[in-house]
């Protein structure tokens, strides 16, 4: 079957992409589109062309399999060239697009003269989530159409929009809202008959009559927090400003120079890699993704408190019914309250309507026994994190839920082996690790245990994706991936506190470096009161360290545990904080009992001992099997804590500056820091293996 079909109706030729499901415009494809068009043009008794497409995508853009082959993205016929020679036709060229029209297939629609579209389409320029611009004319032609204003804004955001707004802006001509393609040959027809201009970007100019003579100031200002660290944003921009600027061919030169400077920028690889990177965190070596999965209609939550509350409201904006359970009716009571005061903010913001809010908590009950929990599908635990009253959950569990209900715990940093095998199904249990807040952040860590059955964990796949999660699949250990790479980061961070660095100097170094939140505020705002009980509960591997998170136990034995009481590494004030100067001192005297040399410690320290120190417990974790890949642990700290998106994740990072470069630092600081040098310094074996081979982690294959 061609890539694309080509057939005639009396005077009008119809080619059809057909590569589904996305028709990504690969050599095959483009070389079909290609071959019919000259048909179509040779062919005397065709006056018009249609350019349609089967399936539910007009066309997805790039063929992304091609990434990682620019040989065949490179190779003739390219986007660029079908694209200008479509525009010189000499008959009426319409695009018939039947839904999303995404990149390199709406600039393939803007190669038309005129466009239809169903009234569900969507069309939209996404490139710069891939680091990248639109490399085939879409940021020249689409200025000319829908103004620079309403360009610069679909080009820097990457979000499509919806046919009705496409069509009042100009990259429209009309909706269909019967059939499609019978609408598509009337249009052409009247086209033909009233002799319509054919439109041709070579003779349009962009309208600038009302375009504010400041609006890419003004425009670059409004962006730039979100676009901090990008590199493509900002080239953008400059070719919409050459669209205005410049006659299309020149344009479309600039826009290829443009595009070439985007490719080879390390925020490039980042983005494409994390593309690449999330997909592939869904699958599981050795596990057939096409596993039967079991029913999930009716969900438990036990435990009402922080967790609780919103890991519900997930299920519940999706329709599933969610009964919630907790020993405290008052602590009940209270977690109903909050995800209702939740909805209603949302409702507020206009986000969803007010009826949308009782829908949504009409799928939610509560009761404080155990016994109502007889006909759910899956139960979450998010109770206390106490291995007792884990146990204590499990077992009631265990004894009144019904065959094949998967029983999940919400845990951070137990051992879910242990949970598991105080049932007498342990091939029912699974990790769902969500992050707080539950109802917003995108990740779950979803653990397998060693007796996980695979269709608990395809199930769990799946439902992360029904419920609009990032699923990672993490092995059984301490602090799975995310908080356990997060632990030695943390460590360097008090401890440079105690070496005489200011936390603010901490903060700046990290949040410059592109974190979204730097270490000491991130402390502060999830407890220090939590970070205290972590280190009671680790002290058979930490105890040794007499200087580990000393002063964050001062801090917690003055009462100070951080936005909660007001108090903690920074003071706050409403929503404001500012430094504490007790806290120097208490670091001062701290620094005294230890023996500890207080001294400067640079921005460039502070980066390295903190992410280096991550990245060799994130070699350690590649090593135990604990992740299945490098970019598994990337995807957690993308989605789940604020690591920033254009470098791609730790690992990526890592790749990017060289391994060579992470030990040597390792290795240096493990001399320059002398006796506590010596304790914690000490480069994971994969790391040096890998650096000895000349290889990445992105190289590295976990066995299955
Ligand atoms: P929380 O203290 O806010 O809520 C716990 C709730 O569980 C309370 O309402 C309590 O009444 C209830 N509870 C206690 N024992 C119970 C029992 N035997 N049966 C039924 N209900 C019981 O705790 P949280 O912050 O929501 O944390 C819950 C779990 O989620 C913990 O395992 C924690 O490690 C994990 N977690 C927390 C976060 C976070 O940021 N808070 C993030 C990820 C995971």
């Amino acid at each position: 079957m061609s890539a694309a079909l080509y057939e005639v109706r009396g005077n009008i030729a119809i080619i059809t992409l057909n590569s589904p499901p996305v028709n990504g415009l690969g050599l095959d494809i483009r070389t079909a589109i290609n071959d019919a068009y000259d048909k179509a043009t040779a062919d005397d008794a065709v006056t018009g062309i249609i350019l349609a497409a089967s399936g539910k995508i007009f066309c997805g853009g790039a063929d992304i399999s091609e990434f990682s082959n620019p040989a065949l993205a490179m190779a003739e016929p390219g986007l660029p060239a079908i694209i200008g020679k479509i525009e010189k036709s000499k008959k009426h060229v319409v695009a018939a697009i039947n839904g999303m029209a995404l990149g390199g297939g709406l600039e393939l629609a803007l190669s038309a003269d005129y466009r239809i579209s169903d009234a569900k389409a969507k069309i939209g320029l996404p490139e710069v989530n891939l680091g990248i611009l639109p490399g085939g004319g879409g940021t020249q032609r689409l200025p000319r159409l829908v103004g620079a204003e309403m360009a610069t804004k679909m080009i820097v955001s990457g979000a499509p929009i919806a046919a009705k707004v496409a069509l009042g802006a100009g990259a429209l001509d009309r909706i269909s809202d019967g059939n499609l393609l019978d609408d598509a040959i009337t249009f052409t027809q009247e086209l033909i008959e009233a002799n319509a201009p054919l439109r041709d970007c070579n003779d349009m100019s962009v309208n600038t009559s009302n375009l504010p003579a400041d609006f890419f100031a003004e425009f670059r200002k409004s962006v730039a927090r979100r676009t901090k660290g990008f590199y493509a944003p900002e080239r953008c921009i400059q070719c919409v400003e050459a669209s205005i600027e410049l006659p299309l061919a020149e344009g479309l030169k600039r826009e290829q120079a443009l595009f070439s400077e985007c490719l080879d920028t390390p925020q490039a690889r980042a983005q494409q890699h994390l593309f690449f990177a999330e997909r592939a965190a869904t699958k599981v070596p050795g596990v057939d993704p096409k596993t039967p999965t079991r029913d999930v209609k009716k969900v438990a939550i036990i435990g009402s408190g922080t967790m609780g509350g919103g890991i519900a409201m997930n299920f519940m904006n999706v329709g599933i019914s969610v009964i919630m359970l907790d020993l405290n009716g008052q602590a009940l009571e209270h977690g109903l309250g909050v995800v209702r005061k939740n909805y209603e903010f949302t409702a507020k913001k206009g986000k969803i309507t007010a009826e949308q809010v009782e829908q949504r908590m009409s799928l939610l009950t509560a009761t404080t026994e155990y016994s109502d929990l007889g006909d759910v599908d899956l139960v979450i635990e998010a109770v206390f994190e106490k291995m007792e009253v884990k146990h204590a959950v499990f077992k009631a569990l265990d004894d009144v839920c019904k065959p094949g209900c998967i029983l999940a715990s919400n845990t951070s940093t137990l051992n879910i082996d242990e949970i598991a095998a105080v049932t007498s199904r342990p091939q029912d249990v699974i990790g769902l690790h969500f992050f707080s807040p539950a109802n917003v952040m995108r990740l779950l860590e979803i653990v397998r245990c060693e007796k996980t059955a695979d269709d608990v964990l395809i199930t769990s796949i799946k439902l992360a994706q029904t419920i609009r999660k990032q699923p990672v699949v993490v092995g059984v250990c301490y602090g799975f991936v995310g908080n356990r790479m997060l632990e030695p980061y943390g460590r360097e961070g008090m401890r440079m506190i105690l070496e005489g660095a200011n936390p603010a100097q901490l903060d700046k170094a990290l949040t410059d470096f592109g974190m979204a939140m730097g270490f000491a505020s991130m402390g502060d705002m999830a407890g220090l009161d939590i970070g205290y009980s972590v280190r009671q509960s680790r002290q058979e591997f930490i105890g040794h360290d007499k200087s580990y998170g000393i002063i964050a136990d001062k801090l917690y034995e003055l009462g100070r545990y951080g936005q909660k009481t007001g108090r903690g590494i920074y003071i706050y004030e409403g929503r404001d904080k500012k430094d504490d100067p007790e806290l120097l001192e208490i670091a001062k005297a701290a620094a005294a009992e230890l023996g500890v040399e207080q001294r400067t410690i640079s921005d460039e320290e502070v980066v390295e001992r903190m992410m280096y120190m991550m990245i060799n417990e994130g070699a350690l974790i590649l090593e135990e099997g604990i992740a299945n890949r490098s970019s598994d642990c990337d995807v957690v700290y993308a989605n789940g804590y604020g690591f920033p998106w254009w470098r791609g994740g730790p690992m990526q990072y890592a790749d990017e500056i060289g391994l060579d470069k992470v030990l040597a630092s390792i290795n240096k600081y493990r001399t320059q820091l002398g006796e506590y040098g010596e304790m914690w310094f000490k480069p994971a074996p994969l790391l040096e293996q890998l650096v000895a081979e000349g290889k990445k982690f992105s190289q590295f294959k976990v066995k299955a």
